[in-house]
Parts: C-alpha cells; structure tokens; sequence
C-alpha cells in the first residue's frame, strides 16, 4: 500500500491537494507512475462543471508501468518498468467499432453516458479514485489503451502525443492532406498548431495558419513548425490572402480549429475550391445563417471529427522520435500538481499568459511556482 498525492477537482473552478490511497491490484488491471500530464483545452468546460462530482481531472498521460497484474501484461504487451502513453479512452474491446479498430467511436468512450470511466473524468468515488492525471500514480483499468514512449523523447513533450496525434488524424488520416494540396488551419491553439505540423509531414505542399494578431507567437511557431503563410485575420482577409497565394484556386482542405464563434465558418466556407473539405474540429452550436449553397456549389465534404485513433498517436510519436521537428517550441510551461488550478484558467483563456502546451509534472514541487501566473 501506500498513497498517492493528487489534485482532487472538489467543486467547479477548485482543485484540493488530497492523498489517495493506492489500490491492491487485480490481475487484470496496474499501476502507472505518472511523469507527465499535458493539459488539454477539453479540461476546461470539465473543470467547470457541476456533473460526475469530485474527480482528478488530466487524461493525456505518459508514465512509467510501476505494477502490472499477469494477466494485464499479457493483454496489454507492456510489462513493468515500460514507459507508455495512454489514451483517455477505456473501449470495450468487443463492439465492432473496437473490433474495427475505430474505438474511440465505442460508446463506453463516451463521458456523457452513465457509468461511462474514462481518464481525467471519472469520480474519485468510484473504485479507487486515481482515474486522472494530475496525481502521481494513476490506477489503469483492464481496458488501458497504451503506446511505447520512443527513447530519448521527454516526458513534456511526450505529453503532447494526443495533441499531435489529433493533428495526424484530422489533417492527414481525416482530411487526406497531401502532396499538391493546400491546407488552411483555422486557430493557432495546441491542436491546430499540430494540423499544420501534421500537414506539412504528410506533404502538402502549401499550409496556411489563421489567427489573430494577438497570436503573433502562436503564429510564429506555426512557421518554425512548418507552415509556409500565416494570417492574422483581423489584419488582413483571409479570403483574398488565400487567394492570392494559391492563385485563385483556393484550399483543398479547411481545417476549423478556432474558438472562435459559428461566423467563422462563413469564412471558411469562402475558402474552399472545388470537392474540396471542411473539417469541423471544435464546437460550434447551431448555425442559422450558413451558406449551404456555397457548400454545395463547392461539392464540398463537410466532416465532424472527434480524437485520435491508434494510428495517429503512433504518428505522433514517431514524429516525436524523429527529432525533425521544433516541439519544445509547443510546450510552454511545465508546472507541479499546486499549479493545477493556474494551468487550468491558463486553458481556459482566464490569465494573461501566452500558453501554447502546459505540462504538469506530478512529481515536481506541489509549491505553487510565483511566476506562473
Ligand atoms: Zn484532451
Ligand atoms: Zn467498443
């Protein structure tokens, strides 16, 4: 036995430094030694909530196996002392979404429905609490989904392998960004940072980053992560500027990234050419005045996306592993379990800092870091 020190979300917008006691473990499930959790724009409306009661919150995870049961080392291939990252999805293994190897459609990797454990969203009151990654040990469940951390990669960077795995999925496994393609990402956030990179390692010859003039360093990363062109839409139009560097043919794929409000899609309707796609990436809520007919004299798809599949996350990694691209530039703060409520504002656009990546390190000083802020 022993315990584990975590940041417990006890109510909206609070997070309480607790110890938790760690479980006996089953044959079938572990035990993860968390190194570093990154924090995900997602964490935001759950740490706002009033739904699912206390609970640590955290579910992009890499770690060290510190105990496998035998028969979870066995279903898992992973074994003790490995180093992982997880995905926050628990499929069931059985449905044939999962069968497919399409399990982040599986319903039991859906929050919302009753019951349904999943990383950084479950109760501390159900089995033994530790089911986020703001806390130095996190219980894994029978049904873990894991990759192999690549030698040498860092934990603050292999945190991000579900951002960027995002990126590989939405831009190149869902928007087929490719050779002689061009790509605008719409919002400079973590996530569309990573469908540029993403874009420009599948190929496409011509990636395009949206944002505000208040995102020059966002977009200057954008560069030095490979996109060619970077707007700031309250500087310029958007529309004129694509099409002045594609010569009038417009985008092959529109990626909307933004949190910006359902207008937005307006724009990024203007931007596409013919059989061409949307990719819708962030919520938007109902749209009353969308142009459909733009859509449809583009022939356009229009594609909702959700996560990442197994795929992607390997991409990531790999792309990690390969050393050819500027990641710390992605990561820009990495902070201890007392700076999990900071970091949580931070995503949530609640302080003045110019976050891109935030890392939480639970084994770091749970004193609160006065510069961070
Ligand atoms: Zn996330
Ligand atoms: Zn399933």
């Amino acid at each position: 036995m022993g315990e584990a020190l975590a940041a417990v979300a006890v109510r909206p917008r609070e997070t309480e430094l607790q110890t938790i006691a760690l479980p006996d473990i089953a044959p079938d499930a572990g035990l993860l030694r968390v190194e570093a959790t990154g924090v995900c724009g997602s964490d935001w409306p759950m740490y706002n909530s009033e739904r699912g009661g206390a609970r640590v919150l955290g579910h992009e995870m890499v770690g060290v196996i510190e105990k496998a049961g035998a028969l979870a080392a066995d279903r898992w291939g992973f074994k003790e002392g490995d180093r992982v990252a997880l995905e926050e999805y628990l499929p069931c293994g059985h449905c044939e979404y999962c069968r497919s190897g399409e399990f982040r459609s599986c319903m039991s990797t859906d929050s919302r429905i009753p019951g349904a454990i999943r990383y950084g969203s479950t109760s501390v009151a159900l089995g033994s609490g530790l089911w986020g990654g703001f806390a130095r040990y996190l219980h894994l469940h029978p049904r873990t989904v894991m990759h192999r951390v690549p030698d040498g990669v860092p934990g603050h960077i292999a945190a991000m392998a579900i951002p960027l795995g995002n990126g590989f999925q939405w831009a190149y496994l869902d928007g087929a960004a490719g050779p002689g393609k061009t790509v605008v990402v719409q919002g400079p956030g973590q996530t569309g940072l990573a469908c540029a990179l993403a874009a420009k390692a599948a190929g496409a010859d011509l990636v395009i980053m949206a944002g505000l003039k208040r995102d020059a360093r966002r977009l200057e990363v954008a560069r030095k992560l490979g996109a060619d062109l970077t707007v700031a839409v309250d500087e310029l139009d958007l529309v004129d500027e694509v099409s002045k560097a594609t010569g009038g043919q417009m985008a092959d794929l529109v990626i909307e990234a933004s949190s910006a409000g359902p207008e937005i899609l307006n724009t990024s309707i203007k931007l596409l050419r013919k059989r061409s796609m949307l990719i819708l990436a962030t919520r938007k809520g109902a749209i009353p005045n969308l142009d459909l007919d733009q859509l449809l004299g583009m022939q356009a798809t229009v594609k909702g996306v959700r996560g990442h599949s197994f795929h992607s996350v390997e991409l990531a990694l790999r792309a990690m592993a390969s050393g050819r691209y500027p990641l710390e530039l992605l990561s820009t703060h990495v902070v201890g379990l007392g700076d999990v409520d900071t970091a949580l504002r931070a995503v949530g656009g609640q302080t003045k800092m110019d976050i891109i990546h935030i890392t939480v390190e639970p084994w770091k000083s749970e004193q609160r870091d006065p510069t961070f802020a």
